[in-house]
């Protein structure tokens, strides 16, 4: 190996070794607050200024935003020999709370409960059990009783799964022409996020968010606005109870929780209840057909590992199942994140 190799090898090595610290230190950033202040102050502050406002050590804030800088999360001038710091457009746009865009609850979802579980990994390899499988057993829906053990906890995850379709809702709802579908269940559609994004996408669709009975409870707690006038909620188990018949079904983000079976039990249903010519609509982070990248579907399947009971898919798999349950003609369509696989009934 060369030494320029030998170096860039190197680089990359200690920049995986140091992946973990990296997102912590944006987790921190997040947590305490900082990109908020700095989008609502409205002018670079000193690191002093920060640590006051914030409430935090001078000497623990100073580090962290020296960091930040490094990550390029926030940006730092030099006026009368002091450092004034400001956020990068990075975190104006995605870390601040207040932005249309943000993730910052995808974050806090991420700190709190993802980041505690990696810990677990090596055993999780081991044993082929998900974190929630080893502390809740065999219970069915373990990992959704886990996540909803409380109001705040079914609050948190709730947030952090809408804040993938701030970025992209209208991409993926608007991948295939969905209008010829005008009665619309979104099975495992939490809080209405996307339905909101397809209704205001189609005039002429009515949806149903279905799901389980406390997500339901909290999402109808929600104030309504004209469009959301077309959307209904429903609770129910999609596995135990009917589903009823409608053009589309949509299945955004819920096949990578279960296990092939499961996928299969659920499609089947769908086939069974969907009007001719009606589809199923599956949208899902996918592997390419020979397992090697993307990068981010990889981590992601990890994190299901941890998590869940599924896994990620190759479009190929994702095919089969849909050709288990009967569907005929299935296409998919590649996103700048999340593709879109969409099975119809003959
Ligand atoms: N579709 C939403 C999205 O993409 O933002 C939420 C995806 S989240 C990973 C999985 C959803 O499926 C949760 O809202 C969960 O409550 C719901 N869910 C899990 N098991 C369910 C079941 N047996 N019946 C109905 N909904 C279920």
């Amino acid at each position: 190996m060369s030494v320029t190799e030998d170096t860039e090898t190197i680089r990359t090595l200690f920049r995986q070794q140091h992946g973990f610290l990296m997102s912590k230190i944006m987790f921190t950033a997040c947590e305490l607050g900082v990109f908020d202040l700095l989008l609502e102050s409205g002018e670079p502050l000193s690191s002093g200024a920060i640590a006051e406002r914030l409430g935090t050590s001078p000497s623990g804030t100073e580090r962290l935003l020296e960091a930040c800088v490094s990550l390029k999360l926030l940006r730092m001038e030099r006026k009368d020999s002091e450092g004034l710091y400001g956020n990068t457009n990075l975190a104006n746009l995605y870390l601040a709370k207040s932005s249309p865009k943000t993730q910052y609850h995808y974050l806090k979802f991420y700190s709190e409960v993802t980041y505690p579980g990696l810990q677990f990994l090596t055993d999780i390899v081991r044993e082929g059990k998900g974190l929630f499988k080893k502390t809740h057993g065999m219970l069915p829906n373990s990992c959704f009783a886990a996540l909803y053990r409380s109001e705040e906890e079914l609050q948190r995850f709730s947030d952090a799964m809408n804040d993938a379709w701030n970025l992209y809702g209208r991409e993926v709802m608007s991948a295939f022409n969905l209008s010829q579908f005008p009665l619309i269940y979104d099975l495992g559609g939490g809080s209405g996020t996307l339905a909101k994004e397809c209704v205001s996408l189609y005039p002429n669709s009515m949806v149903t968010v279905f799901d389980l009975p406390k997500v339901v409870e909290r999402a109808k707690k929600q104030p309504m606005s004209s469009n959301k006038m077309r959307i209904t909620f429903k609770q129910g188990d999609f596995f135990e109870d009917p589903v009823p018949e409608a053009d589309l079904y949509i299945l955004a983000r819920i096949l990578h929780d279960w296990e092939d079976e499961k996928c299969v039990q659920l499609l089947t249903k769908l086939h069974q209840a969907c009007r001719p010519g009606g589809g199923v609509l599956v949208i899902e982070m996918l592997l390419n057909e020979d397992r090697c990248g993307p990068f981010e579907a990889h981590l992601h399947s990890m994190l299901m590992l941890v998590l869940t009971e599924g896994k990620d898919r190759t479009p190929s798999e994702y095919k089969a199942l849909f050709t288990s349950a009967g569907f005929k003609e299935i296409q998919h369509k590649k996103g700048s994140c999340y593709s879109i696989v969409l099975g119809r009934k003959q």
